[in-house]
């Protein structure tokens, strides 16, 4: 990893999701590119707009709060430029834990909350949002392990839990979100992965959930590959793309001398 640029990485992972799909047989189902910026700058952030990117993902709420309207003034001066290489805008989506009071904040800016897991989330979500014109896209997190230490609601009880926020109108639940346990060999967590694809086809084919229930969100940096062989067709990829904590670091600083 040493050395490359982030769009020498950026473009490295697009290709893989590729290979990755071949080998699925899946070439015609579009997989989707969550850039997750947690360990990000700015700069680099920028560098994915203007490589066309536009899915942009992030977990902390006050990093996120402090990163989206950045972003969009960028987005808004290259519109004034005439700029016309990236998108007009971006869509965030939510991947971490979100605490009840920082919904309100984080709602008008967010494309997709990845990480609802209990009731009384998203009836906060929805008290948030009985104005809004349009529902709130929302997955449903499940923790597919027992281990407690991990958000997530059990996959026993996922299916109730759909069905309790499908009869909230102003939201809308897409599919599921799963994050595997961190090992070594991505091949470890394949059995994981096909597990949560049943349970995410079985819900679907059963109609809880509706027609627009079709997402399933699943694979990081380590494991994305074997997520998208086993049906993903989100993917939330971070550090494969923006290097390690200190890559950003260093960029921000050479931004700041320069
Ligand atoms: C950090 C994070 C990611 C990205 O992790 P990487 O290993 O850096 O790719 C994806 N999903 C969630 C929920 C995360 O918190």
């Amino acid at each position: 990893m040493d050395g490359e640029s982030t769009r020498e990485r950026y473009l490295s992972v697009c290709r893989r999701i590729d290979e990755a799909k071949a080998r699925a047989g899946r070439e015609n189902s579009p997989v989707h590119l969550v850039a997750v910026t947690k360990y990000a700058a700015m700069e680099q952030v920028r560098e994915l707009i203007e490589l066309g990117h536009v899915d942009f993902g992030e977990g902390r709420a006050q990093h996120f709060l402090k990163m989206a309207p950045q972003v969009q003034e960028f987005l808004d001066r290259r519109k004034s430029l005439g700029e016309s290489n990236g998108p007009d805008s971006v869509r965030w989506h939510f991947i971490g834990h979100l605490q009840r009071n920082k919904a309100k904040k984080l709602l008008p800016l967010v494309r997709m909350i990845h990480s609802v897991d209990s009731l009384r989330l998203a009836e906060e979500i929805q008290s948030c949002t009985e104005n809004a014109e349009s529902p709130v896209e929302v997955l449903v997190q499940i923790n597919p392990t027992d281990e407690r230490k991990r958000y997530g609601i059990a996959p026993a009880a996922v299916r109730h839990l759909i069905e309790q926020i499908e009869t909230m109108i102003t939201i809308r639940v897409r599919g599921i979100m799963t994050m595997a346990p961190k090992v070594d060999d991505p091949e470890e967590v394949r059995p994981i992965f096909t597990r949560v694809n049943e349970l995410f086809q079985e819900i679907r084919r059963s109609g809880v959930g509706g027609e627009h229930f079709d997402i399933l969100s699943m694979g990081m940096s380590n494991d994305f590959e074997v997520a998208i062989e086993c049906g993903a067709n989100i993917v939330r990829v971070g550090t494969a793309i923006f290097g390690e904590k200190e890559t950003a670091e260093a960029i921000s600083t050479e931004q700041a001398e320069a």
